[in-house]
Protein backbone atom coordinates (compact mmCIF):
# COMPACT_ATOMS: atom_id res chain seq x y z
CA UNK A 1 0.00 0.00 0.00
CA UNK A 2 1.05 3.74 -0.80
CA UNK A 3 0.47 6.58 0.44
CA UNK A 4 -2.11 8.38 -0.87
CA UNK A 5 -0.86 11.94 -0.59
CA UNK A 6 2.75 11.57 -1.47
CA UNK A 7 3.33 7.86 -2.63
CA UNK A 8 5.85 6.69 0.06
CA UNK A 9 5.59 3.36 0.95
CA UNK A 10 2.92 2.69 4.28
CA UNK A 11 4.33 1.10 7.52
CA UNK A 12 2.17 -0.65 9.90
CA UNK A 13 1.90 1.24 13.25
CA UNK A 14 0.63 -0.21 16.18
CA UNK A 15 -2.74 2.44 17.41
CA UNK A 16 -4.20 1.62 20.57
CA UNK A 17 -7.16 -0.71 20.60
CA UNK A 18 -7.26 -0.11 16.80
CA UNK A 19 -4.34 -3.19 16.19
CA UNK A 20 -2.10 -2.25 13.41
CA UNK A 21 -2.81 0.77 10.91
CA UNK A 22 -1.11 1.18 7.81
CA UNK A 23 0.67 4.34 8.40
CA UNK A 24 2.60 7.58 6.15
CA UNK A 25 6.06 8.47 7.80
CA UNK A 26 6.16 11.15 5.56
CA UNK A 27 2.90 12.68 5.76
CA UNK A 28 2.37 11.54 9.68
CA UNK A 29 -0.89 10.01 8.40
CA UNK A 30 -2.89 7.39 8.97
CA UNK A 31 -4.61 5.03 6.70
CA UNK A 32 -7.82 4.00 8.98
CA UNK A 33 -9.57 1.08 6.24
CA UNK A 34 -12.45 1.96 4.84
CA UNK A 35 -16.04 0.82 3.70
CA UNK A 36 -18.19 1.83 0.64
CA UNK A 37 -21.68 2.80 1.54
CA UNK A 38 -25.10 2.08 0.14
CA UNK A 39 -28.86 1.91 0.99
CA UNK A 40 -31.24 -0.87 0.78
CA UNK A 41 -34.63 0.56 0.55
CA UNK A 42 -38.28 -1.65 1.11
CA UNK A 43 -40.29 0.28 -1.44
CA UNK A 44 -44.12 0.30 -0.12
CA UNK A 45 -47.10 1.62 -1.49
CA UNK A 46 -50.61 2.15 0.29
CA UNK A 47 -52.03 -0.76 -0.60
CA UNK A 48 -49.64 -2.75 1.67
CA UNK A 49 -47.46 -3.95 -1.37
CA UNK A 50 -43.48 -4.05 -1.82
CA UNK A 51 -41.22 -3.36 -5.26
CA UNK A 52 -39.58 -5.90 -5.97
CA UNK A 53 -37.45 -5.88 -8.59
CA UNK A 54 -35.05 -7.63 -11.01
CA UNK A 55 -31.93 -6.79 -11.82
CA UNK A 56 -30.31 -6.48 -15.79
CA UNK A 57 -30.39 -9.82 -16.66
CA UNK A 58 -30.86 -11.29 -13.52
CA UNK A 59 -34.00 -13.56 -13.43
CA UNK A 60 -33.15 -16.29 -10.85
CA UNK A 61 -33.91 -13.67 -7.46
CA UNK A 62 -35.57 -10.62 -6.91
CA UNK A 63 -34.25 -7.70 -5.17
CA UNK A 64 -34.93 -5.10 -3.05
CA UNK A 65 -33.68 -1.58 -4.34
CA UNK A 66 -30.31 -0.77 -3.67
CA UNK A 67 -27.53 2.07 -4.62
CA UNK A 68 -24.15 3.13 -3.46
CA UNK A 69 -24.34 6.95 -1.87
CA UNK A 70 -22.98 9.42 -4.23
CA UNK A 71 -20.84 12.07 -2.59
CA UNK A 72 -22.78 15.55 -1.27
CA UNK A 73 -25.69 13.05 -1.06
CA UNK A 74 -27.54 12.02 2.36
CA UNK A 75 -28.79 8.54 2.78
CA UNK A 76 -32.43 9.94 2.28
CA UNK A 77 -31.69 11.62 -0.90
CA UNK A 78 -29.63 9.20 -2.14
CA UNK A 79 -33.37 6.55 -0.88
CA UNK A 80 -35.23 8.88 -3.42
CA UNK A 81 -32.81 9.21 -5.99
CA UNK A 82 -32.77 5.29 -6.24
CA UNK A 83 -36.09 4.63 -6.37
CA UNK A 84 -36.84 7.94 -8.96
CA UNK A 85 -34.42 6.41 -11.29
CA UNK A 86 -35.04 2.78 -11.65
CA UNK A 87 -38.55 2.29 -10.67
CA UNK A 88 -39.66 5.87 -11.43
CA UNK A 89 -42.03 6.44 -8.33
CA UNK A 90 -41.51 9.52 -5.64
CA UNK A 91 -41.05 8.79 -2.17
CA UNK A 92 -42.97 10.08 -0.26
CA UNK A 93 -41.49 9.10 3.26
CA UNK A 94 -38.46 7.34 4.04
CA UNK A 95 -37.89 6.12 7.68
CA UNK A 96 -34.44 4.35 8.88
CA UNK A 97 -34.82 0.42 9.82
CA UNK A 98 -31.27 -0.89 10.23
CA UNK A 99 -27.88 -1.61 8.60
CA UNK A 100 -25.95 -4.51 7.86
CA UNK A 101 -22.40 -4.76 6.70
CA UNK A 102 -21.82 -6.32 3.85
CA UNK A 103 -18.52 -8.44 3.95
CA UNK A 104 -18.00 -9.73 0.53
CA UNK A 105 -18.20 -6.59 -1.17
CA UNK A 106 -16.74 -4.58 2.24
CA UNK A 107 -20.22 -2.24 2.06
CA UNK A 108 -22.51 -0.93 4.75
CA UNK A 109 -25.75 -1.49 3.48
CA UNK A 110 -28.23 1.14 5.33
CA UNK A 111 -31.38 -0.03 5.38
CA UNK A 112 -34.90 2.22 4.94
CA UNK A 113 -38.39 1.94 4.51
CA UNK A 114 -39.82 4.06 1.79
CA UNK A 115 -43.27 5.02 1.05
CA UNK A 116 -44.88 6.26 -2.22
CA UNK A 117 -48.50 6.98 -3.15
CA UNK A 118 -47.56 6.24 -7.08
CA UNK A 119 -48.56 3.16 -8.34
CA UNK A 120 -47.34 2.80 -11.65
CA UNK A 121 -43.35 1.08 -11.92
CA UNK A 122 -41.29 2.76 -14.72
CA UNK A 123 -38.55 1.03 -15.26
CA UNK A 124 -34.66 2.11 -15.86
CA UNK A 125 -33.85 -0.54 -19.02
CA UNK A 126 -30.46 -0.33 -18.48
CA UNK A 127 -30.66 -1.22 -15.10
CA UNK A 128 -33.90 -3.23 -14.04
CA UNK A 129 -35.14 -6.16 -16.27
CA UNK A 130 -38.61 -5.73 -14.29
CA UNK A 131 -40.25 -4.58 -11.08
CA UNK A 132 -43.97 -5.19 -9.56
CA UNK A 133 -45.53 -5.18 -6.66
CA UNK A 134 -46.50 -7.98 -4.06
CA UNK A 135 -48.39 -8.21 -1.16
CA UNK A 136 -46.47 -8.04 2.00
CA UNK A 137 -46.97 -11.74 2.81
CA UNK A 138 -46.26 -12.51 -1.09
CA UNK A 139 -42.15 -11.48 -0.65
CA UNK A 140 -40.36 -14.29 1.38
CA UNK A 141 -38.89 -16.76 -0.81
CA UNK A 142 -38.66 -14.52 -3.91
CA UNK A 143 -35.58 -12.95 -2.41
CA UNK A 144 -32.65 -15.26 -1.68
CA UNK A 145 -32.85 -16.74 1.53
CA UNK A 146 -30.32 -14.72 4.21
CA UNK A 147 -29.41 -12.00 1.83
CA UNK A 148 -29.48 -8.47 3.24
CA UNK A 149 -32.44 -8.00 1.58
CA UNK A 150 -33.90 -10.96 3.13
CA UNK A 151 -33.20 -10.15 6.47
CA UNK A 152 -34.20 -6.72 6.32
CA UNK A 153 -37.57 -7.79 5.15
CA UNK A 154 -38.34 -10.14 7.57
CA UNK A 155 -37.74 -8.01 10.06
CA UNK A 156 -39.86 -5.32 8.27
CA UNK A 157 -42.23 -7.56 7.82
CA UNK A 158 -42.64 -8.92 11.94
CA UNK A 159 -42.80 -5.33 13.30
CA UNK A 160 -45.35 -4.38 10.32
CA UNK A 161 -47.65 -7.64 10.93
CA UNK A 162 -47.48 -7.29 15.12
CA UNK A 163 -48.60 -3.57 14.37
CA UNK A 164 -51.35 -4.35 12.38
CA UNK A 165 -52.71 -7.21 14.63
CA UNK A 166 -52.19 -4.32 17.29
CA UNK A 167 -54.62 -2.08 15.27
CA UNK A 168 -57.18 -4.82 14.48
CA UNK A 169 -57.48 -5.28 17.94
CA UNK A 170 -58.15 -1.98 18.59
CA UNK A 171 -61.03 -2.37 16.42
CA UNK A 172 -62.43 -4.97 17.47
ZN1 LIG B 1 2.50 10.37 2.64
Amino acid sequence: MYCTECGSDLVLKEVKKEGDIPYCKNCNKLFFPKVDLAMIAILTNSKNQVCLINQKNRLDYKVLIAGFIKPGENLEECVRREIKEEVGVEVSNCNYLNSHFYEANNVMMVGYHAETFDEELIIDDDEVECASWFDYDNVIGRIRDGSIADKLYKQFYETTKSRMGDNNEEVN
